[in-house]
């Protein structure tokens, strides 16, 4: 039988924790060894179990790693930059392994993480959906095969509170594309058209955005041609398909050497 892996879920009463802590205690692989909220949080204390509408645990919120960084086989963060660099240190302190799934960080903190990764095993991604790595990889290819005579246009969807646009996983299916055809996205990018436009110029790499409803993220990537359409398309149903991913960024992350790894690593997508 293999043996059952202990996770740290740092961020614990966010929506990605929730359904972090939720994804772990439904898995028999996997056991929750702390919940972490940061101080005066009003989740500090609770029973993780009962937080996210399951049965008691016996793992309390707790504001801090303490102790139970010991028992942990992995660390799983999805909070703000400040915090996952605080979690770093102890982390490297103790040899254990993290996944971030935290975004928004400076240039400067992307240096520090890739010092971290020189000491403990370390996975980071924009977005650990395994759908959408699996899509990325699929575009890249789709984009270096069809070749420049396919229009490449790229179209979200997500619920009426995002604030940003288009979406990161949208520009990453740019920049998939953009590598496939040997093109630099920056200088290639349409964000959206309006008024006399006047044909499409060939290399141009279109996004379009729609907002809306609860949509949780839709993405299409559209390669036009001649006579003929291809669609690589992701539709993100809930917060779970981020949850499993990142947990098995953090079971594949146990084991392996300090390094600074991401999921096309986690899912074999490098070659
Ligand atoms: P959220 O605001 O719902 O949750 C973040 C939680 O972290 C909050 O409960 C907050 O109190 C907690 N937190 C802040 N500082 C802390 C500390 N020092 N210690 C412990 N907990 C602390 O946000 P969310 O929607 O869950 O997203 C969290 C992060 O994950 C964001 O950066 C978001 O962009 C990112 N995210 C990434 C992916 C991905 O696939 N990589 C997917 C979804 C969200």
């Amino acid at each position: 039988m293999t043996q059952s892996l202990s996770v740290t879920i740092l961020g614990a009463s966010g929506r990605m924790g929730r359904s972090l802590i939720d994804a772990t205690l439904r898995n028999d692989r996997l056991s929750l060894a702390a919940a972490v909220e940061r101080a005066g949080n009003a989740a500090i204390g609770v029973d993780a179990g009962v937080m996210v509408g399951q049965a008691a645990v016996g793992v309390a919120v707790s504001e801090s790693m303490g102790p139970a960084i010991q028992q942990s086989s992995v660390v799983v963060d999805f909070t703000a930059p400040g915090a996952t660099l605080a979690a770093l240190e102890v982390c490297i302190a103790h040899g254990t392994p993290i996944v971030i799934g935290t975004t928004g960080f400076t240039p400067d903190q992307k240096l520090q993480i890739a010092e971290a990764a020189k000491r403990i095993p370390l996975c980071i991604a924009a977005n650990y959906a395994i759908g959408v790595n699996v899509a990325l990889k699929l575009v890249e290819l789709a984009a270096r095969t069809m070749g420049p005579d396919y229009d490449v246009e790229i179209v979200e969807a997500h619920h009426r509170h995002k604030v940003d646009a288009p979406s990161g996983t949208a520009l990453a299916f740019g920049e998939a594309a953009a590598a496939g055809l040997d093109r630099d996205l920056l200088s290639n990018a349409v964000y959206g058209r309006e008024g006399q436009t006047g044909a499409r110029k060939r290399e141009t790499i279109g996004f379009a955005t729609v907002r809306g409803g609860d949509v949780v993220g839709d993405h299409t990537v559209l390669f036009l041609g001649d006579g003929e359409r291809l669609e690589i398309a992701h539709r993100a149903t809930n917060r779970a398909n981020f949850a499993n991913g990142a947990l098995r960024a953090a079971a594949w992350l146990v084991g392996k050497p300090a390094g600074l790894y991401s999921m096309r690593d986690v899912l074999s997508l490098n070659d």
